[in-house]
């Protein structure tokens, strides 16, 4: 019991604590206009079979050709999980039958993968950093898909998707918690998305995540592995594991033994099943492809690539710390998205940064997801947020006030100053006008007057009321300054 407690990762099973181990195989795809060894199109929502080419549909006597676009995609990839290029790589055939494979073979990297082992910096949940190891990233073809629901005799085939290029990122067994596991994905998918090699989304399949699951006993060494394939949100990630950890676990304290499996998270009852086991996984007799020669990158052309990287996620927010003077949790708060990032710099200029970053973290991150937009979408521009700003820094509105400036701001009724003015939302300074306020008041509640020299506390509600004469928009601090004189306090 002790050791769950000391380390919240492990779990409590009847018979003592248990850690999960975890290693992913995440299918990014390439975001290309074209598939990896044939021109056909790549695009969502095309009619059936309408982007298939020769080659993708497995005519014979069709001869691959490698998309240079693809390989660059995937040598930047492998660079922002600073990871090692592999000037040589080689393209092997993976034999196997089904319907939506009409070549009977996926070409993929097996022995020579493009890049090599990298490392991944993530943020747990409590603001530390742990390191992921990358232990290589292959190009690979994707199949098309089957449609079984569309007739009640029949299956469709739709080979649209067949030999779109996926890069398959393969971390080591460095993770060991549901958390650590989505939090891991979603880092991998930020720097996807600042990298522009994959667009991220993970509703249309375009990434998704094989996760390899075991337990042992703390200390113990590695268990045998079950692998989870397809799983395509983060709540299904964390879901499939924890349940799959609980199911090896009983098994276990039963007095049984893991069977290494392909398994299936079935998310409508939260279970995983099993799909085949080692004994009936395919033997798919790889070999190097004989119509592709070896993939040779010249080191200048890599060179070209690093030096064109946009800044990644994990310098943005170091920069974002020593130049705006933020606290990380804002700085990785405004790195997950890079539109929000950017939206922010373009705010901050001049400004009182800890004060932009929260009005981008907090007010307009909510409307805008209410509103399901991105921060590319936002309907108030990044110098609106900066005038609201230098209004409550130069004291014309006060932070309060500043909310319902944000308010007409967002329903299009023009800039903060412009709102500030047509609404008479200038905050009061004027201390005559403020002493008239608090004057009648203290005359009207002579007995509340007298009670505040025993409960200075009582103060508060004076300020209440005054701030509600004035219509919210008397500066505080002159506020409890008069009131404290007049008070005699
Ligand atoms: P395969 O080709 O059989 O899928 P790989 O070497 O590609 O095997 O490993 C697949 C994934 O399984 C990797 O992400 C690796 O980190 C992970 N893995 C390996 N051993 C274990 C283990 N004992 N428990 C959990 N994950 C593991
Ligand atoms: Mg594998």
């Amino acid at each position: 019991m002790t050791d769950t407690l000391t380390n919240p990762k492990l779990i409590q099973g009847r018979t003592g604590p248990w850690e999960i181990v975890m290693g992913l195989e995440i299918h990014a795809q390439v975001a290309s206009k074209a598939k990896l060894f044939s021109g056909a199109a790549v695009g969502f929502g095309a009619g059936p079979n309408e982007q298939v080419s020769l080659v993708d549909a497995g005519f014979p006597g069709m001869l691959p050709t490698l998309n240079r676009y693809c390989v660059e995609q995937a040598v930047k990839t492998g660079l922002g999980l600073k990871a090692k290029i592999n000037n040589r790589s080689q393209f092997d055939r993976k034999n196997y039958f089904y319907p939506d494979l009409p070549t009977g073979y996926q070409i993929s990297q097996l022995y020579f993968p493009i890049v090599g082992e990298g490392v991944v910096e993530v943020e747990a949940e409590d603001g530390s950093f742990f390191n992921v190891g990358i232990e290589r990233l292959h190009l690979e073809q994707d199949a098309g898909k089957l449609i079984h629901d569309l007739s009640p005799t029949e299956s469709y085939v739709d080979l649209n998707r067949a030999g779109t290029a996926l890069m398959e990122i393969v971390s080591k067994p460095d993770l060991r918690s549901p958390e650590e596991a989505v939090a891991y994905v979603k880092k991998i998918r930020t720097i996807l998305i600042y990298l522009g090699t994959c667009d991220g989304d993970m509703e249309k399949g375009n990434l998704r995540a094989d996760v390899n699951v075991s337990v042992r006993r703390p200390g113990e060494p590695f268990g045998t592995r079950c692998e989870i394939k397809n799983v395509n949100s983060f709540r299904f990630i964390s879901q499939a594991i924890q349940y799959e950890a609980r199911r090896q676990i009983e098994i276990l304290e039963d007095g049984g033994s893991i069977i290494q499996e392909t398994r299936l998270f079935d998310p409508v009852k939260g279970e995983t099943r099993s799909m085949r086991s080692k004994e009936e996984a395919n033997d798919y007799r790889y070999f190097p492809d004989p119509d592709l020669l070896p993939l040779e990158l010249e080191q200048a052309w890599i060179d070209e690539i690093k030096a064109s990287l946009p800044e990644l996620p994990d310098e943005k927010r170091r920069r974002l710390m020593e130049q705006y003077g933020l606290s990380q949790y804002d700085a990785v708060v405004l790195i997950s998205e890079q539109a929000k990032a950017d939206y922010f710099e373009a705010a901050a200029k001049g400004r009182d940064a800890k004060l932009v970053a929260n009005w981008v973290t907090n007010e307009l991150s909510a409307r805008l997801a209410a509103d399901g937009k991105d921060f590319s979408e936002s309907p108030v521009p990044a110098a609106h947020i900066a005038e609201l700003v230098a209004l409550i820094e130069d004291g014309t509105i006060s932070s309060k006030i500043a909310k319902e400036v944000f308010d007409h701001v967002w329903n299009g009724e023009g800039s903060p100053a412009e709102v500030v003015e047509k609404h008479g939302l200038k905050q009061v300074t004027d201390t005559g006008a403020i002493e008239k306020a608090v004057d009648e008041i203290i005359a009207a509640n002579p007995d509340k007057a007298a009670a505040v020299a025993e409960k200075p506390q009582a103060i508060g509600w004076f300020v209440g009321q005054v701030m509600k004469a004035t219509g919210g928009k008397a500066n505080p601090a002159a506020v409890n300054d008069i009131l404290k004189a007049k008070l005699g306090l």
